[in-house]
């Protein structure tokens, strides 16, 4: 067996569950991965991601020095460019000097309001809270939002509105102290699946009961007690009917309801229309398992929900999780070791990246920016002028693209992010993408959307850098540096220090801090702005990490919230009404289609499919039910054309009974066949966030030939 130099522990950068990874070096080359079995949140078990997933940081087209476009990109004409060619290499002064100059003249000439940028929820939370303060403070813009918006935002506005925190109220390892818990629009064992492998062991093991709700038969209904198969959007009407049952047959936690809750009575009153039989006919779901479900769950002595896209990719995602809420604080499921509400969230690090402030609507700690008091503290903390940040609400992700126009945003900052992936309808994005004045792309390869840039600035990966990512239970961890940064790439908060710098001389203001030694300063300087960071040091996160809230250096961090109380004083019923999704089936689109990710793959495919990883998934998948495959007269391997009213792709499918009839799935990694050219722009009114789980298509038989996907290729603009 090899020996290492040395082995370097630190924590994965693909999913939330953030398991620790012990990386195996010699002649500064990563050549293994383990993991110790005393590992906190992943007890020695890895999945294929982390074990073996690293290997993109020596993928050959990594680009690893600055770069500047050669043709000059004009407002209507622009296009994208992946081959280097098109690009110069160019030293890190002239392509920061460069980006100074350009975004400061669109600032100087168009006001704050023009300038735009992406967070990453890949970054850690040191580069995060950087990349924000920078804008907000030298630019003056609240346009800042990252990859949230398009995953948990519905979540995060129902629990805000509900009981005033946003992130899992447990820790994921809890489920074991579950007697029944509820699984709904969460494929875990392929989005989180060290924590699938803790709901297995809970029901194993331990006993549990475990109801999925879902229209997906995913791999835990084998180890599901119920599964309710419902329609995808109808989760509101399924999860009010428990509520109606369980207000019935007065299943209900009057204790907890009298000293911890408001506006009951209300929420009772709306639940009286949603009935078992009116559930079913709207869901497909059967009336007798939505009444067992409910006294399951009610009768729980520990019950606990977990959830993940299903629920809030939808145009009425806030509702469809203030339903769980309802549910929660109907039964008094919360506030105790083993019952909460639980988002599972997705990348690793966008718990930290919203912590970090990464969103228009909030400075770092959630703290709004139209709030004075906020404000206030922000231009102290960061010495700026009294009254100088942006009071006004910014663009969300969606927003940001839609308002490119000569009046609207002209020029945008990415770091790590993939609109042209990640965005629904694609076609719109690329039209949009092609009017910018000024992009800047921060990242390891020329994706979708930096393929659009003036300028790409080469960053670190996760294992090039230190830092720290917050996991989907608030944990946050330690990354750290592992290996040189290959070439002359440099850590993000590295990059954003220099840029920041320069664009601060250039505008002549008050200058903020941005000479961090280490991004251990930048922590720190965080944890005086956010209470609930104020005791997450470096020096007490070296062997494990901390669950927020960390209210001071002594305090031992929070495994499970509203012990006490809510953070808004008591948790806040919602009554509410079912609304169906943006689109409808019809004779021309017969088929509903909802989008999610495989185990070997990550998002928009930037990191997997520069990996081996992709030789396991190597392209994209349509998941058609058997009985609708003998109809359409199409087995397993054939070319199919799945058609929107947006656009058209072709791919093969994979005849399955993971899909119900009358639902197509497809992963949303590939681009050669994008699946959001097919979905849907419309978005929850308060959360922002669009509708990915559910639109209209038409699915045909097709020729291999079909399969080069002309649209694909004009929207990737390289084939
Ligand atoms: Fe990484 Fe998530 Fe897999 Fe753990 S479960 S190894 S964090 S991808």
């Amino acid at each position: 067996m090899i020996q290492p130099d040395r082995i370097v522990s630190t924590t994965c950068p693909y999913c939330g569950v953030g398991c620790n990874l012990q990386m195996h070096v010699r002649n500064e080359t990563i050549y293994r991965v383990t993991t110790p079995f005393d590992a906190v949140v992943n007890r020695g078990t890895l999945c294929v991601k982390g074990r073996y997933g690293y290997d993109y940081v020596y993928n050959k087209q990594r680009v690893t020095t600055p770069l500047i476009r050669k043709k000059l990109q004009k407002p209507g004409k622009r296009t994208q460019a992946f081959d280097l060619d098109e690009w110069r290499q160019v030293s890190w002064d002239e392509a920061l000097d460069y980006t100074t100059q350009r975004l400061v003249e669109i600032y100087q000439r168009d006001g704050s309001d023009a300038l735009a940028v992406y967070c990453c929820a890949k970054a850690t939370n040191e580069d995060n809270y950087l990349l924000q303060k920078m804008f907000r403070a030298l630019f003056q813009t609240n346009n800042i939002d990252h990859c949230t918006r398009l995953c948990h935002a519905g979540s995060v506005v129902a629990l805000q509105m509900a009981v005033g925190s946003s992130a899992m109220s447990n820790t994921a390892a809890e489920v074991i102290h579950n007697d029944v818990f509820i699984l709904t629009g969460a494929n875990a064992s392929e989005n989180h699946p060290i924590i699938a492998l803790q709901m297995k062991k809970a029901i194993q093991k331990y006993g549990a009961k475990l109801i999925v709700v879902d229209p997906r038969r995913i791999e835990l209904v084998n180890y599901a007690t119920l599964w309710l198969p419902e329609k995808p959007g109808t989760d509101v009407p399924v999860f009010s009917a428990m509520a109606h049952v369980i207000l019935k047959e007065k299943l209900f936690n009057p204790e907890f309801i009298d000293t911890r809750t408001e506006n009951f009575q209300d929420f009772a009153a709306s639940m009286e229309k949603f009935t078992p039989e009116f559930a079913e006919i709207v869901s497909g779901v059967d009336r007798n398992l939505i009444v067992a479900a409910a006294r399951m769950y009610a009768s729980a002595k520990n019950g606990a929900i977990y959830w993940a896209l299903g629920i809030p990719q939808h145009v009425h995602g806030t509702d469809n999780a203030l339903a769980l809420i309802n549910l929660a604080l109907l039964t008094g499921h919360i506030g105790r070791l083993g019952t909460g509400l639980n988002p599972l969230r997705g990348q690793n690090n966008v718990q930290g990246a919203s912590d970090s402030g990464a969103m228009p609507w909030h400075y770092p700690g959630y703290q709004r920016v139209d709030d004075e008091a906020a404000a206030i503290k922000f231009e102290k903390g960061w010495n700026q002028p009294s009254g100088s940040l942006n009071r006004q609400l910014g663009l969300t992700t969606t927003e940001i693209v839609s308002h490119i126009a000569p009046d609207g945003v002209r020029a945008i900052h990415i770091m790590g992010e993939n609109p042209m992936m990640s965005e629904p309808d694609l076609n719109h994005t690329r039209h949009q993408f092609e009017q910018l004045e000024f992009l800047v792309g921060q990242d390891l390869f020329i994706n979708e959307s930096h393929a659009f840039a003036d300028v790409f600035l080469p960053a670190a990966t996760f294992a090039e850098k230190d830092g720290t990512f917050t996991n989907t239970d608030r944990r946050v961890q330690r990354v750290r540096q592992v290996i040189p940064p290959r070439g002359e790439s440099r850590a993000d908060w590295e990059i954003i220090c220099d840029l920041a710098q320069r664009i601060e001389a250039r505008l002549e203001v008050p200058t903020a801090r941005w000479d961090y030694a280490h991004p251990s300063e930048i922590l720190e300087e965080m944890g005086t702005l956010v209470t609930e960071y104020a005791g997450v040091k470096y020096k007490r996160i070296e062997q494990v990490g901390l669950q927020t809230p960390v209210y001071d250096d002594n305090h031992p961090g929070t495994p499970f919230l509203f012990a006490e109380k809510f953070p808004r004083g008591r948790g806040k019923f919602h009554p509410l009404e079912y609304h169906a999704c943006a689109e409808s089936i019809d004779q021309e689109y017969p088929f509903i289609l909802t989008t999610g990710r495989v185990l070997e793959h990550w998002h928009g495919g930037s990191l997997t499919r520069h990996s081996w990883l992709d030789d396991l998934y190597p392209e994209a998948l349509v998941e058609i039910n058997p009985v609708d495959a003998e109809a359409l007269g199409v087995k397993s391997g054939d070319t199919v054309n799945v058609r929107s009213r947006r656009g058209s792709i072709h791919l093969r499918c994979k005849v399955t009974e993971k899909t119900t009839p009358g639902v197509v799935f497809i992963p949303f990694h590939f681009h050669e066949a994008p699946a959001n050219i097919l979905t849907i722009e419309a978005i929850d009114p308060l959360a922002k966030i669009p509708e990915y789980k559910s639109c209209a298509v038409a699915v045909t038989r097709a020729s291999e030939k079909d399969l080069k996907n002309p649209e694909a290729q004009q929207a990737r603009g390289r084939y």
